[in-house]
């Protein structure tokens, strides 16, 4: 039996930095599709040519070229006990392909950190990703000790081409429109817990190992 626990929330929400530490709290991996896109990006695969379109314009990549690559990411075996998704799934097709591969028996938990529009707006326009692990820093919020370099693992900060502001705009009306319907899919399945992402990073982690916590409990 494994546990998925999957973050859901508009770009900017706090996905990648609480799934990373989440991921580490439960010894899970940390599986984020943007993170695994820029990847095949910077590797020059297929996958990551037929994708840079659609991500340098804010748009989502198609569900065919997602799903598989998310699947052969999660049969991997460091995934078979587990693994925290962010980013993913993002349309209905892809909620519902996930959930049709899902043994019955899997622990899923979709926690959805809320944010609005504005926060939105200032956390992306302000995000430094590091090129090598995924880490985030942020120029007011957390700014790295030393400029341009990442605290935690030494790797070059940069600003995603897709937080410039016209792509931001453009991402959250995506968001609005196909990720957002989510929300009511898992709590139709019974599945959602609904965290205030607005507050500082050491209370939504307390409040998300909660939630990610109760799955076990209610399934025990
Ligand atoms: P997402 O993965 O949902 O797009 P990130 O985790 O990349 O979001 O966070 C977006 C930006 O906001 C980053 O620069 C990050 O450092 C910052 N950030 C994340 N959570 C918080 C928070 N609770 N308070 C303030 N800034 C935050
Ligand atoms: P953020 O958390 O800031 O919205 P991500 O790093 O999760 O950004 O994703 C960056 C881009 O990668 C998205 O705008 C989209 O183009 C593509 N992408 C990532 N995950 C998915 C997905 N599940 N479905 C479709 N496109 C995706």
């Amino acid at each position: 039996m494994a546990t998925v626990l999957i973050l859901l929330g508009p770009p900017g929400a706090g996905k990648g930095t609480q799934a990373s530490r989440l991921a580490a709290e439960r010894s899970l991996p940390h599986v984020s599709t943007g993170d695994l896109f820029r990847e095949n990006l910077s590797q020059g695969t297929d996958v990551g040519k037929r994708a840079q379109e659609f991500m340098d314009a804010g748009k989502l990549v198609p569900d065919e070229i997602v799903l598989e690559m998310l699947f052969d990411r999660v049969a991997r075996p460091d995934c078979a006990r587990g693994y925290v998704l962010d980013g993913f799934p993002r349309t209905l097709p892809q909620a519902e392909a996930l959930q049709a591969r899902l043994p019955a028996d899997d622990e899923v938990r979709a926690i959805s950190l809320e944010v609005d529009d504005e926060v939105v707006v200032r956390r992306l326009s302000g995000r430094l990703t590091c090129s090598k692990g995924g880490h985030m820093h942020h120029v007011d919020f957390s700014p790295p000790k030393v400029a341009g370099v990442c605290d935690t693992c030494g790797g070059e900060l940069v600003r995603r081409k897709d937080d410039a502001p016209e792509v931001i705009q453009e991402r959250l009306a995506v968001y609005r429109e196909q990720t957002a319907p989510l929300i009511g899919y898992y709590e139709g399945l019974g599945l959602l817990h609904r965290i205030d992402g607005a507050q500082e990073p050491d209370r939504v982690f307390a409040e998300l190992v909660d939630a990610a916590t109760a799955t076990r409990r209610e399934t025990a």
